[in-house]
């Protein structure tokens, strides 16, 4: 299964990623670092929420019936005989006639049934005097009326928030299984590339794109790592594959994918028959590479262009990260935005141009394009906020016409 001849849809392509892209096996976390991945066991209540009957207010417990015949002008008046702190460790008692001043969230004591809060009495030390009647269960939290023990409390597939969290914790759970972050191993090829740091001589380029798809990686929510450079070599290239393949879920190589004579990723990779090199009907894009190797990791091999690089990846890769995520919804959100300017596009191909979108004052979106055609203009690139997709269909973008932008929002992991 080398290189085809036939041109693929943008879907058809997207299918073939998606059917090669499997599952990984939950792992256990600790559960900070199990926000924003999704839950991976049905999690129940060992025990109930709140676990004991307590205030809901600072005041005073009280039983209800002995302040049944309170009155503004004949208030009742109650020995107060101590005082409930939370975290009181044993359950305080209180006879008829009694009440005990009690702060928020301390347990009840036995003999009380309702709290009156501190603001509606006269704060007494020694005795406290009630103005009205207090309600049996007023101001009472009772023990499981968040959740019961034993009931389901998250299911697996939920995703994990800072609420979910919350309800994990407060069911005492120090770890959870999760699906995990997928590995992600960012290499790329090119034998004029040099690492940041340095000022490149003549012909030489700095590797933006291993960090540009390490970073979008991360933000789809991978657990991403650049191994760095390699340079336009066959070997060189199956070796520092290869030493990754333990280490990865997903492999991912820039550069090297097109006609070109030194094109090692290509080359080296059509011949071992599980990667293929196909053409894609879009632009920029079109060369793309896709497979397995070793245990069936699965590797993408993106143009190098560095806007090539970063829509292959959006249109491509990151739906097969939240695939291995378990997320439901693979693709980002859309928004229809009005066109700026016009602007031609090819027949038979999807166009995915970098744009600005703007937010109008009337609330709707409009969008002006960035940087034409190119896919080397990376100061462009860093000027766009979205992607605007011109429909294969589509021959000319008139101004004033509806779009589809995909906004490019930063998940702020
Ligand atoms: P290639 O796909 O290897 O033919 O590369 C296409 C163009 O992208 C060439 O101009 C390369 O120099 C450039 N390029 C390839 N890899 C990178 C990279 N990692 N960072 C920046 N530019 C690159
Ligand atoms: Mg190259």
């Amino acid at each position: 299964m080398a290189e085809t001849d036939r041109r693929r849809s943008v879907d058809e392509h997207l299918r073939t990623v998606l059917d090669g892209i499997g599952s990984i096996d939950p792992i256990q976390v600790t559960l900070l670092d199990s926000q924003g991945l999704l839950l991976a066991e049905d999690v129940r209540a060992d025990f109930p929420l709140p676990s004991f009957d307590n205030s809901a207010m600072d005041g005073y417990a009280v039983r209800a019936i002995d302040t049944r015949d309170a009155t503004e002008n004949s208030p009742v008046v109650l020995q107060v005989v101590g005082d409930v702190a939370a975290g009181a460790s044993t359950r305080a008692g209180m006879g008829p006639g009694l009440s005990m001043r009690i702060m928020t969230g301390a347990p009840i004591p036995v003999g009380a049934d309702a709290v009156i809060k501190l603001e509606d009495t006269d704060r007494g030390l020694a005795r406290v005097s009630i103005p009205r009647p207090v309600h049996t269960g007023e101001n009472l939290r009772r023990q499981g009326e968040d959740i019961a023990a034993g009931a389901p409390a998250i299911g697996a597939g939920a995703a994990i928030g800072p609420q979910q969290l919350a309800l994990l914790a407060a069911l005492g759970r120090d770890r959870v299984m999760v699906r995990p972050r997928p590995r992600v191993i960012v290499l790329s090829t090119g034998s004029e590339l040099i690492d940041v740091g340095q000022t490149p001589a003549f012909g030489e380029v700095v590797d933006s794109n291993s960090y540009m798809i390490a970073a979008a990686a991360k933000d789809a929510g991978a657990d991403a790592r650049r191994i760095g450079i390699v340079a336009d070599d066959h070997a060189k290239l199956l070796d520092a594959l290869e030493s990754q393949l333990l280490r990865a879920d997903v492999l991912i190589t820039t550069g090297g994918v097109s006609m070109g004579a030194y094109d090692v990723v290509k080359e080296a990779l059509s011949e071992l028959g599980t990667v293929e090199f196909t053409e894609v009907a879009m632009q920029p894009g079109k060369p793309q590479g896709f497979g397995h190797i070793g245990d069936r990791v699965p590797i993408f091999c993106l143009p190098g262009n560095p806007v090539s690089s970063l829509v292959s990846f959006e249109v491509f890769v990151r739906p097969a990260i939240r695939k291995l995520l378990g997320k439901r919804s693979l693709q980002r959100s859309t928004v229809a935005a009005v066109a700026l300017e016009s602007t031609p596009s090819r027949r038979g191909v999807r166009q995915f141009r970098r744009g600005v979108l703007h937010r109008e004052a009337s609330g709707g979106y409009s969008v002006s394009f960035v940087g034409g055609p190119g896919s080397h203009l990376i100061a462009s690139l860093a000027m766009s906020n979205c992607l605007v997709v011109v429909e294969e269909d589509v021959t000319e973008v008139q101004a004033g016409q509806k779009v589809t932008v995909i906004p490019l929002l930063l998940a702020n992991r």
